[in-house]
């Protein structure tokens, strides 16, 4: 059972408002992370500017994009099987094109064009600028290729175009790139390395947000705790800057600061949070006001200190426990979730043992749990084998699912009986007679509709719970 919570809407066609346009139909999927489903928003804004008009039909569409993910091998098969959709569309439409974006188009470049016939546009995370001259190319005849990765590109002058938005709920995109170089991660190579947006465009961004009635941002990065702006740049040149730019320079806290003061009815949301980064101004933050909800995914990905150790982690066991005492110490009812991976290289009985101890005392509130997939190019692949048989791998994963689901029910049982704040983004899956929203602490919570509607911060009161889901029934708005 592998799951990942940005995986819920995998493969959606992202659709836009049509205006008066070139007469050009645009697909465009995604698949992977929130970045990606940010950066589409990034890249329909670009190609609206450019006419193109937005389709859910792959049979009507002139141009398909499909953002891409390379994080597992799984990920990357994904995205095969959909090009051979497209190849079968394209036998009886030879005049669409197809365009690939995103972290696969960065990792396997030109090569793509090769391995599949198909494809005429291969772009990377940081040239979707460049598309309106690549997609002339390809109507020219020819193939085009832009995988450069950029020092600067942060796409802050660009305004994204919300696409199967919710009118509540927004990504706001803060820093890209990452310098972590975890060993077993390809992100560094697909998406280059880490910088940060100008702080007055997010502020404007979610100015935007706020003026057209969203209740809900998520500021978004590989890992934003390291934000830092210092006037632009990489974040590894910030050594080199001036002193006037390094006692002038805005890092995650107060950034985070000063969106929440500025949109005080706005729930704040940040994802995600790399441990070793981590500080404790960005929690004293989150405890002081009480807009910033009340939710960190802290990713650990193991519980043993030769593993941390091996993924290049830059921190221990303890350090992890000491920063859940402070989140917990500051902020008791504060939900923490984690992203683990099992069957990393030379992996034992013990370490994964650890792993498990150390869910027990974090007790997580939700987890995205994976087997070890080795990525070619990165640390891992290169000087580690890929030495865990695939069934231990396997059964290692069913281990810490099976023990997460056991946490996940034990902290949403915490809130039966209580009232809790709701804020209601969309109808219930499951029933038409009930609406569906989440808690501050990232808990689905489900309730009949009454006279309620979507955007509303309602109280609920809880009376029933599953592992995932809590059940009650509003009690009245909120303040
Ligand atoms: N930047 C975040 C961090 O540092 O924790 C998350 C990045 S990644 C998009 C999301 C998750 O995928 C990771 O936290 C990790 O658990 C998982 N992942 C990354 N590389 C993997 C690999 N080679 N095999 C299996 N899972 C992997």
């Amino acid at each position: 059972m592998e799951k990942i919570i940005d995986e819920k809407q995998q493969g959606n066609a992202l659709v836009m408002q049509p205006k008066a346009g070139n007469g050009k139909k645009l697909m465009i999927e995604s698949y992977g992370c929130q970045m990606n489903f940010s950066d589409s928003e990034i890249v329909a804004s670009i190609l609206a500017k450019e006419g193109f008009d937005t389709t859910q039909s792959l049979e009507e569409a002139d141009l398909v994009l499909i953002n891409t993910c390379s994080i597992r091998d799984k990920a990357e098969q994904t995205i095969r099987k959909r090009l051979e959709k497209y190849n079968a569309v394209k036998k009886i439409n030879p005049g669409m094109k197809v365009g690939v974006l995103g972290c696969m188009a960065e990792r396997l470049k030109a090569q793509f064009l090769e391995e599949e016939k198909i494809v005429d546009l291969v772009v990377g995370p940081d040239a979707y600028k460049d598309l309106p001259n690549l997609i002339n190319e390809v109507e020219e005849g020819r193939n085009a290729v832009n995988v450069i990765l950029s020092k600067d590109e942060t796409y802050g002058d660009i305004s994204p175009v919300r696409l199967q938005s919710n009118g509540v709920s927004a990504f706001v995109s803060i820093t890209r790139g990452c310098d972590n170089m975890c060993t077993f991660c390809v992100v560094p190579f697909t998406r280059g390395r880490e910088r940060s947006r100008d702080p007055q465009s997010i502020m404007e961004e979610v100015n935007d947000l706020a003026e057209k009635g969203f209740k809900e941002i998520t500021l978004l990065g590989q890992n934003v705790d390291s934000y830092l702006w210092y006037g632009g740049g990489l974040k590894k040149d910030f050594k080199n800057a001036s002193e006037m730019q390094k006692a002038t320079a805005t890092n995650f806290a107060a950034l985070l600061r000063m969106v929440a003061e500025a949109h005080p009815k706005m729930r704040i949301r940040f994802s995600t949070s790399n441990p070793q980064d981590m500080t404790l101004d960005v929690i004293e933050a989150m405890a002081k006001y009480p807009n910033i909800c009340k939710y960190i995914h802290l990713p650990v990905q193991s519980g043993s200190d030769r593993i941390l150790k091996a993924m290049n982690r830059l921190h221990t066991r303890e350090e992890y426990f000491e920063l859940i005492d402070n989140i917990r110490r500051l902020m008791p009812d504060c939900a923490i979730s984690q992203d683990m991976i099992t069957g990393f290289p030379t992996e034992t009985e013990e370490d994964h043992q650890d792993t498990l101890s150390l869910m027990e005392y974090v007790k997580y509130d939700f987890g995205f749990m994976f087997a070890y997939s080795e990525r070619p190019g990165t640390m891992a692949a290169r000087k580690l084998e890929d030495d865990v048989p695939e069934e231990v791998k396997k059964r290692r994963l069913t281990e810490i699912v099976n023990l997460q689901q056991k946490h996940s029910h034990y902290r949403t049982q915490q809130f039966v009986g209580k009232t809790v704040e709701v804020l209601i983004e969309k109808e219930s899956k499951k029933s038409d007679l009930h609406w569906s929203g989440r808690t501050t602490q990232n808990t689905v919570a489900v309730f009949p509709k009454e006279q309620y509607k979507v955007g509303d911060f309602v109280n609920v009161k809880i009376n029933d719970c599953t592992s995932a889901t809590l059940i009650g029934e509003a009690v009245g708005l909120s303040e």
